[in-house]
């Protein structure tokens, strides 16, 4: 097996937002701590731009333009979060860019098993009309299109652990059948959509899964909302590609929101995610990075996952109990994933 691939590109340091949480500083943060690990195996790779095309499957051209003139008169403010600099169109090309090359190295036959997409801006947020929430283009929007259209995937799935839920990827794949998208989530907060009913409409119907979670929330509850409801209806879909929305902002040091979870939370979601992967046959799995504001904990927490994500088989099963979280959503989500009734009654 090839060894993992991990994407990057300078022109992330490029999107210049000022005082900002989401700032450049973020991605030399995590690069100087996976360099101090050997990049834990992981076999670095240039972003390249997205292509035109990939970009357009997810966003029509005017909003695409708008990004592009807005850097051009050398940026400025989009809403209250979300800026722009003159260096902000091309990061956002590469940071598309590396979500697209990654989806296709990993659909590609004899492809790595496993890659991670560390740019920015980050792209949860954005709309196919609406930049948004520091997102500029929905990087993991256009991987996941990406492997349904240019490769001819029938089934993807999508796990966003951003402690934000991901109204951009939701808005994409609302209706699409062929992307089942979970979202871990605080709530109440920013940007204030992803109630638990909120289940995808028309022929989407029931592949919009939103688990949100009260601010406090740990490891406990995240692992086991992974183990005992993402996993069981992810069986039940039978994805051919496994991406996650990799934002680190759930962490206890962030200050942008209060939930609980630590490095070896985000090690056991990923070692869960592992073994679904090998469960259905050998899928392969694809990150991008998305929110983390404490440089500490986010460089911390992204080598946490690599080291999991990278290894050459997934570390063994827990024994992860049934959080009344868990509960509650496998109860609702059996409504549209029979599976997940039984798994949640052990
Ligand atoms: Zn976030």
């Amino acid at each position: 097996m090839p060894r993992p691939l991990y994407f990057h590109h300078p022109s992330s340091l490029e999107h210049d937002t000022g005082a900002h949480p989401e700032r450049a500083a973020r991605i030399p943060a995590i690069e100087r701590e996976l360099e101090s690990r050997g990049w834990l195996g992981f076999e670095r790779v240039l972003a390249p731009e997205v292509e035109p095309a990939a970009l357009e499957a997810v966003h029509p051209p005017e909003h695409i333009r708008a990004i592009a003139e807005l850097s051009a008169r050398g940026g400025g403010a989009i809403d209250l979060d979300t800026v722009a600099s003159a260096g902000s169109y091309e990061a956002a090309l590469h940071a598309a860019g590396g979500a697209m090359a990654m989806a296709d190295a990993l659909v590609a036959p004899g492809g790595p098993g496993a890659a991670f997409s560390g740019l920015r801006p980050p792209g949860h947020h954005a709309e196919p009309r609406r930049a948004m929430g520091f997102c500029l283009f929905n990087n993991l929007a256009v991987a996941a299109r990406r492997a349904l259209d240019a490769h001819g995937g029938a089934r993807v799935l999508v796990l966003d652990w951003d402690v934000h839920h991901g109204n951009g990827t939701e808005a994409v794949f609302a209706e699409d059948p062929a992307v089942l998208f979970c979202s871990i989530h605080q709530w109440p907060l920013y940007p204030g959509t992803g109630a638990a009913d909120d289940v995808g409409r028309g022929a989407g119907e029931g592949t919009t899964l939103n688990l949100p979670v009260p601010a406090g929330t740990g490891d406990d509850a995240y692992v086991s909302l992974v183990e005992h409801v993402v996993v069981p209806v992810a069986q039940e879909f039978g994805p051919e590609l496994v991406l996650v929305s990799a934002g680190y902002d759930a962490h206890r040091h962030d200050p942008l929101a209060g939930c609980r979870v630590t490095e070896a939370g985000f090690a056991a979601m990923t070692g869960t995610l592992r073994r679904l992967c090998a469960d259905l046959g050998d899928v392969p799995l694809g990150m991008t990075l998305e929110g983390g504001y404490d440089l500490g904990a986010l460089a911390s927490s992204t080598a946490a996952t690599l080291e999991v994500l990278g290894a050459d088989r997934p570390p063994p099963p827990g024994d992860v109990a049934v959080h009344p979280l868990a509960a509650e959503a496998a109860a609702r989500a059996a409504r549209h994933w029979p599976g997940v009734a039984r798994v949640s009654a052990g």
